[in-house]
């Protein structure tokens, strides 16, 4: 079996980049590709970054069961195809997940062997100027995730890992790290 790497925590945080630079250096692990009903941002394609579809499309993933969670944020819907995930640990193959705190709850009471890792800002200061910063997000949205920012930091306890990103470079080293360390362990080495 391969092993299933979860990357979560509040959004803004940069896990997005983190995954991103994951995904350049440690070239043996698998990006499972999300479904979202949000529209695509600008450079955004699709099939790479996310599968954009319509709420009645999202629904029928939902009811065929073909997602292996599910959660809105922020007002809209966003999962995880199940078979891909599956499948690819199957075959021996790791997985990367880079999903918000509610749907990896929802992974880890399905899939505790997972390695769950936290990305946390240095503080709640830092988070709304990244979010004010990177320039995606409506100021109606920043004020919405910096009052979702103390509800996310409480899922914390369930995770494995928790990398602050401080300073990204560092972080990234981090997570790196934590893959490689875990690729290493007597139990995973079947
Ligand atoms: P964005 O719209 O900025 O790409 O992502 C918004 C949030 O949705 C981020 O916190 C991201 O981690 C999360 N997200 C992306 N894909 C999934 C998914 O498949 N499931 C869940 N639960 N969250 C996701």
């Amino acid at each position: 079996m391969g092993i299933l790497f979860v990357i979560s925590g509040p959004s803004g945080v940069g896990k997005g980049t983190i995954r991103e630079a994951l995904l350049a250096r440690v070239g043996d692990i698998e990006d499972s590709i999300s479904a979202t009903t949000r529209e695509p941002r600008s450079g955004e394609i699709p099939g790479k970054d996310y599968f954009f579809m319509s709420d009645l499309d999202f629904g029928k993933l939902v009811e065929q069961d073909m997602l292996l969670e599910w959660a809105e944020v922020y007002g809209k819907f966003y999962g995880t195809p199940r078979e891909f995930v599956m499948k690819t640990l199957a075959e021996g193959r790791d997985v990367l997940l880079e999903i918000d705190v509610q749907g990896a709850r929802q992974v880890k009471a399905k899939m505790p062997e997972g390695v769950y890792i936290f990305i946390s800002p240095p503080s709640a200061e830092e988070l709304e100027a990244r979010l004010k910063d990177r320039g995606k997000d409506s100021l109606e949205s920043i004020e919405r995730r910096m009052k979702s920012f103390l509800d996310e930091m409480s899922y914390l306890p369930g995770y494995n890992y928790e990398v602050v990103n401080d300073e990204l470079e560092t972080a990234i080293h981090k997570v790196v790290s934590i893959v490689t360390a875990e690729r290493c362990r007597i139990q995973n080495k079947d």
